[in-house]
């Protein structure tokens, strides 16, 4: 058996389409042409990279990039000053602090400084609220990807059987109460967690977010399950440097009825669902209806 390969890159070329569509209307309908304020300390390389590609997605679908570049010395006090101007800025309707930020600055301090209304992060612990609630709110993005790219496979999650293994602030945790408010039945396993390899067979909808290369076998998979690989790793192979995920993929695609590939799954979607939440941000302060995307 090949499992399906769920094509994360086409699927966000679809959704980047809808959502550039989205934006000219908004701006034609509305005079409203949805900004995103991306604020970036210091040299990373890896955050510089993030940071470049969605300033460039934001650009392709009609929106207003509002770029911040600070050395990696800021102050905490400087940096907050910027978000509360920020704040204040009916053109800014997002605000994206890139993580990590240096060791000076208290990343919860700034991250609840935000304006919940324009947190396109989904971060702020109002919005983790909402969320937990079943309210309307900004969810993290790549959740938010996750469950549009579950979706193509599964029309309804309805008392499905799903693992979520890690539970960050960012990914398994929203994505844990995503997949509960979509009425699955929802496992959580962590660092902590005893046999796994026997909790994963039991999945029907497997989700990885743990940083661990390959780390989920094909024998763990239960055969026709959907697995949603979240991880990315560079790992060294032969002196060649490439990118896996969470789930040993070749393992994977012979028992699984769909799967995400890494690269080109969860990450490409996960940029796009940015701009969507940009735009349901712009939405909603601007009190119209949230965007059909
Ligand atoms: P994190 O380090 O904050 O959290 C990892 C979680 O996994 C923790 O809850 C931990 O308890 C759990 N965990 C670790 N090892 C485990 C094990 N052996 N068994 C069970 N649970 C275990 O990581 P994160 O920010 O959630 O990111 C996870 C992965 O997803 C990373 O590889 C990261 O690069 C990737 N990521 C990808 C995207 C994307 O857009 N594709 C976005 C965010 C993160």
């Amino acid at each position: 058996m090949s499992a399906r390969i769920i094509d994360g890159k086409a699927l966000a070329a679809e959704l980047r389409a809808a959502v550039a569509a989205e934006t000219q209307r908004l701006v034609t309908a509305h005079g409203l042409q949805p900004g995103l304020a991306v604020v970036l300390i210091g040299d990373n390389p890896a955050s510089k990279s993030y940071v470049a590609s969605k300033s460039r997605a934001l650009v392709e679908a009609g929106m207003r990039p509002f770029d911040f570049k600070l050395p990696a010395e800021t102050g905490e006090a400087e940096l907050l000053g910027l978000i509360k101007k920020l704040n204040g800025d009916s053109a800014v309707n997002g605000i994206l602090v890139q993580l990590p930020l240096p060791r000076q600055i208290n990343t919860s301090r700034i991250i609840a400084s935000i304006d919940p209304d324009k947190d396109v992060d989904g971060f702020h612990p109002l919005n983790a609220g909402r969320l937990m609630s079943g309210l309307p709110a900004l969810v993290p993005c790549t959740p938010v990807a996750c469950l549009k790219l579950i979706k193509t496979v599964h029309e309804s999650l309805v008392g499905i059987d799903a693992l979520m293994v890690g539970r960050s602030h960012i990914v398994g945790n929203p994505l844990s109460q995503v997949l509960l408010n979509e009425n699955a039945t929802v496992t959580v396993a962590h660092t902590f967690t005893r046999h796994l390899p026997e909790l994963c067979r039991r999945a029907e909808l497997l989700c990885v977010a743990i940083g661990c290369a390959e780390f989920i076998r094909g024998e763990w998979i239960k055969p026709g399950a959907t697995v949603i690989d979240v991880g990315i790793n560079r790992v060294t192979v032969d002196g060649k440097s490439r990118i896996v995920g969470d789930v040993n993929f070749s393992e994977a695609v012979e028992v699984a009825g769909a799967v995400t590939p890494v690269p080109g799954g969860v990450g490409p979607m996960t940029i796009v669902c940015l701009l969507v939440n940009t735009l349901r941000a712009a939405c909603m302060q601007a009190g119209l209806p949230p965007p059909a995307v």
